[in-house]
């Protein structure tokens, strides 16, 4: 092993595991490991597969709590919060529980003969997954890998490993069998970086930034990999002056400010029409002025810390001193990584706070005419992941979500995830998409058989 990583706790700064830091020779391990284990686990029968995932569904969800805990600790997140996301984990695994036995060919008409189409697992799959949502981005990719009869390494941010190993304990326990699932706790340059270029590993499955995602995208072309990335985003929350006012201005904090605004569907750029401008600031303002920022373990909190020192300095660097802050919520002061919630406006389409990724929770009220200024600033961003439309025009609300370039967007509500229906981002925010039925099409190849018959 080479070494030992040090895990913090950001809500305090002090250390609260150390966990064995995996580089490239245990890559390489784990990868001939994997690479042992995957005919067999390719050819468990689907109604086996099925039960296995149920039962590992079954594990994680015995330890619901503990999880959620480590969760909410280890990344500085509102307990309520890491309940929702493991719960949604478990969901996620129980969603591709019922795959095996739904990956459907094709029969295609052809002369002399009959034409079939499977749908085969790739082999070996490298998954690389960010700090922000540990164990439920996690799922998003293992349980459809698994599924689809893959064998998977993960590397879980290096900053929050511990539900992801404790996610290959319980795989174990559950009963998948040795190399099916593997965990290592390592640097993204190391340890990604050697999943990434590894010869054996058929595919990345990546969530994380966006410059990342374009070096991943460079390694994996020198084995043609098959990649799928989930990265930044910019997302345009847009509030027409016909809209519940009210409505939208309640909602708005929590689409930017939800996990400290650390959210790659983060709608932190609210586009409002011009006449209701000081209408919505003044309706928001105590729904920011009021949230509750602290102790990611009471059930009260409704924001907890920066993930670092690093990201609290980099989120501080788009509020300077002369920034336009129109409303500043509170956050404690001492130990661990503090950011009070900040609004910004009017900001101005670009301005380098409405043009880069904060991943915190500074929000900018940028202000519009009409409908297509609207979606002309929606879409003058190199991102395209998520977004909202609140409008009571029903016209209106479809024509505008159609015209935005974006993966998913909502309607009256700042919605993203779904178990059940696609995720991912148009533009630079990432290939491919994950959950619901798409996304067994990342984890599997297309294979065509003609059998003759004359
Ligand atoms: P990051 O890109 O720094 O790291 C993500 C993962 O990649 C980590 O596990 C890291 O160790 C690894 N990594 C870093 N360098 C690597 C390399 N050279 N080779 C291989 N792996 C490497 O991202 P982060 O700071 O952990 O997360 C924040 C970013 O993730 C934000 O940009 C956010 O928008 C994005 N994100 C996107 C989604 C989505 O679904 N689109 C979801 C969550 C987060």
């Amino acid at each position: 092993m080479s070494g030992v990583l040090e895990v913090v706790e950001p809500a305090t700064g002090a250390v609260m595991a150390r966990v064995p830091r995996a580089g490239v020779d245990e890559v390489d391990a784990a990868v001939a490991r994997a690479k042992a284990a995957f005919t067999a686990w390719r050819d468990v029968t689907p109604g086996d597969r099925t039960m296995l995932m149920h039962r590992l569904a079954d594990a994680i969800a015995g330890e619901h709590e503990e999880l959620a805990r480590l969760e909410a600790r280890n990344a500085g997140k509102p307990i309520g919060d890491a309940r929702g996301e493991i719960g949604m984990a478990i969901d996620t695994f129980r969603y591709y529980a019922g795959a095996p036995e739904r990956l459907l060919g094709k029969t295609i008409p052809v002369a002399d003969g009959v034409d079939m189409t499977f749908r085969e697992p790739l082999g070996v799959v490298g998954l690389i997954v960010p700090w922000n949502f540990p164990l439920t981005i996690a799922s998003w990719k293992v349980a459809p890998a698994l599924a689809a009869g893959n064998c998977v390494v993960l590397k879980p941010a290096e900053l929050t490993p511990l539900t992801a190993i404790d996610l290959e304990r319980i795989a174990l326990e559950a009963g998948l069998p040795e190399g099916v699932l593997q965990v290592l706790a390592g640097p993204g340059t190391t340890c990604g970086g050697r999943l990434v270029e590894h010869p054996d590993v058929a595919k990345i499955a990546f969530t994380g930034s966006t410059e990342v995602g374009r070096g991943i995208a460079r390694g994996a072309a020198e084995t043609i990999k098959r990649v799928t990335l989930e990265l930044g985003g910019k997302s345009a929350n847009v509030v027409f002056a016909d809209a519940d006012v009210e409505a939208a201005a309640a909602a708005a904090p929590g689409a930017v400010f939800g996990n400290a605004g650390q959210d790659c569907c983060a709608r932190s750029r609210i586009l409002v029409q011009r006449s209701v401008v000081e209408e919505f600031i003044e309706a928001m303002r105590p729904h920011v002025e009021g949230l509750t920022v602290g102790d990611p373990l009471d059930d009260a909190t409704q924001m907890g810390p920066l993930i670092s020192a690093g990201q609290r300095e980099s989120v501080a660097s788009f509020v300077p001193d002369d920034a336009p802050v129109a409303i500043r919520g509170s956050a404690p002061e001492g130990d661990g990584y503090w950011f009070a919630p900040v609004v910004l406006a009017p900001v101005a389409n670009d301005d380098r706070a409405a043009r880069e990724e904060i991943f915190g929770p500074v929000a900018c009220v940028i202000p519009f005419e009409d409908e297509a200024e609207a979606v002309r600033l929606a879409n003058a961003t190199i991102y395209g992941l998520s977004g909202s439309v609140w409008t009571r025009d029903g016209g209106r609300a479809l024509r505008v979500a159609r015209a935005i370039e974006t993966g998913v967007i909502s309607i009256n509500s700042n919605s993203s995830v779904r178990v059940s229906t696609p995720f991912g981002g148009f533009k630079q925010s990432g290939i491919g998409r994950e959950l619901g039925p798409d996304a067994l099409d990342h984890y599997t190849e297309l294979k065509n058989v003609y059998y003759a018959t004359n």
